[in-house]
């Protein structure tokens, strides 16, 4: 028998597309050597500088965290897991004073109408909520960070166990790409602004609340004054930059934030609250850095999915109010739909947070997008007149050459089941992670056009192509096939 290394969705394209692994081994980081020997390109993902693992990639063996045992020296058996947990776009006992309500205790003196009882009824005649427990929902306020797939469900749940104040932050429209698990919004919705139709789904849910809503990008500048106003928040982003803001914002303000993220199958959810226990930052002290982990719009996400962590969410968000029962504080629940098996790991308030530990370096919020490294540093910039220099060909233009009978071979960089979707007329299909094996494939005595779905994947093709010595010349097709869809051929379905 051997250790098994349990391989992350997110990771897998590093690893051969493999889930798990078996090798043969005594510690965990020789286990981990077998792994990333084999792998190289999952190596470079793992460790940075020096062979220390990357700051967001956490190992467990079995479940415990081993960050800040041994780590690497860690021995591990036969029968063993390892488990390797990459922050996604994701111990100590529970303690005694845990399982206290989050809100202050004069909050729960409203009373109940006859209407409000008939309504709660099934909640009433439990002993676990009871009037005082009604009362304590209707007097509590949660915020909710973003009306996507996350907030669907939550924002539902919420509404209907009748939380009194429901504040919901959103910026975006509702696009008809949402509807496939964006439950709160409807076909009829599509354009309209989600905090609009959200609201209006919420309050014909319970018309008895109070909902309010701010139409705006949480900021590192509005955050905390929004935060003040309610007693917890609750985090259904799909980015690293406002994951890092609301972990921040909750720590510096007090406040238990409630965690949920999704990726394709797999789903994590916690309740970071820096008072009690760890905080994200306790458990990813730096993000990925961009482009490692894709986002849903990226990578997919099957619909039910976040339907399931964002009930979770609303689960924990209701025995934070109510007091009652354990919650995810200090512990990391994994989901994993295809298996349909949840585990859990425990976490520990990291001594050394920046921001939570005990000399906290962090006392203020900070620019997320730079902390991200979703913002061009001023020494980034020989890098940005590199890309500046690659050939870009709009949709319109190509159209137009291929119409002359220019002599043009386009590549197709996507995935299979993309070009399954959607197809420009005369491409040949290489994914852009077979482009540079499969580079003699493409005649560099022909002028070549590359496209994906936006634009992004092609450019990284184009680099990729020519830091591997590729002669011919190549352009990228501004905007990908979804540009081609708006310009030139609407027929070219859009996804
Ligand atoms: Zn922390």
């Amino acid at each position: 028998m051997a250790v098994t290394i349990l391989i992350p969705t997110a990771l897998r394209q590093y690893a051969g597309g493999q889930a798990e692994m078996e090798v043969e081994a005594q510690t965990a980081g020789e286990a981990l050597d077998r792994l990333t020997s084999e792998y190289a390109d999952l190596r470079k993902h793992l460790y940075g500088d020096g062979n220390n693992l990357r700051n967001f990639v956490n190992v467990y063996v079995n479940d415990e965290d081993i960050r800040h045992a041994q780590r690497l020296e860690t021995p591990v058996k036969a029968g063993d897991t390892l488990t390797i947990v990459p922050s996604i776009a994701g111990g100590a006992m529970i303690e005694e004073d845990v399982a206290t309500s989050a809100l202050q205790p004069a909050h729960s003196n409203e009373d109940l109408s006859n209407e409000e009882i008939a309504r709660y009824s099934r909640h009433l005649i439990m002993p676990e909520v009871g009037m005082q427990g009604q009362r304590r929902l209707k007097a509590a306020s949660v915020l909710m960070i973003g009306t996507g797939g996350l907030g669907a469900p939550l924002g539902m749940y919420l509404a209907a166990a009748g939380v009194g104040r429901l504040g919901i932050v959103d910026f975006d429209v509702v696009d008809a790409s949402n509807l496939q698990r964006q439950i709160v919004h409807g076909t009829r919705d599509v354009g309209r602004p989600k905090i609009e139709s959200a609201r209006d789904r919420l309050n014909d849910i319970n018309p008895l609340i109070r909902i309010e809503t701010y139409e705006t990008r949480l900021t590192s500048e509005n955050a905390l004054e929004l935060f003040r106003d309610y007693d917890i928040i609750v985090d259904g982003t799909d980015n690293f930059p406002t994951r890092y803001l609301v972990n921040d914002a909750c720590v510096l303000s007090g406040k238990p934030n409630v965690y949920g993220s999704i990726f394709r199958f797999e789903g994590q959810a916690s309740v970071f609250w820096a008072e009690r226990g760890a905080c994200y930052r306790c458990l990813y002290p730096e993000p990925p850095p961009p482009g490692l982990v894709p986002s849903c719009a990226e990578g997919g996400v099957l619909g039910v999915l976040p339907g399931i962590v964002g009930t979770i969410q609303a689960n924990e968000t209701i025995k934070l109010i109510l007091g009652a029962g354990e919650p995810l504080i200090n512990r990391l629940l994994l989901f994993d739909a295809l298996k349909m098996r949840f585990r859990e790991l425990k976490l520990r308030k990291d001594p050394e947070c920046p921001i939570c530990g005990e000399n906290p370096t962090i006392k203020e919020l900070i620019d997320y997008e730079e902390f991200c490294g979703l913002r061009p540093q001023p020494n980034a910039a020989t890098q940005k007149e590199d890309k500046l220099q690659m050939q870009e060909i709009t949709a319109t233009e190509l159209k137009e050459r291929v119409d002359r009978g220019d002599d043009i071979q386009i590549i197709d960089v996507r995935e299979p089941h993309e070009y399954d979707i959607a197809r420009l007329p005369g491409t040949k299909l290489i994914p852009l992670a077979q482009v540079v094996n499969r580079m003699n494939e493409i005649d560099p005595n022909r002028e070549t056009v590359m496209h994906c779905k936006g634009g992004g994947r092609s450019a990284k093709a184009i680099e990729a192509l020519q830091k591997a010595g590729f002669a011919g010349q190549l352009a990228n097709l501004k905007g990908g096939i979804t540009a081609w869809s708006n310009e030139v051929d609407p027929g070219v379905p859009k996804y």
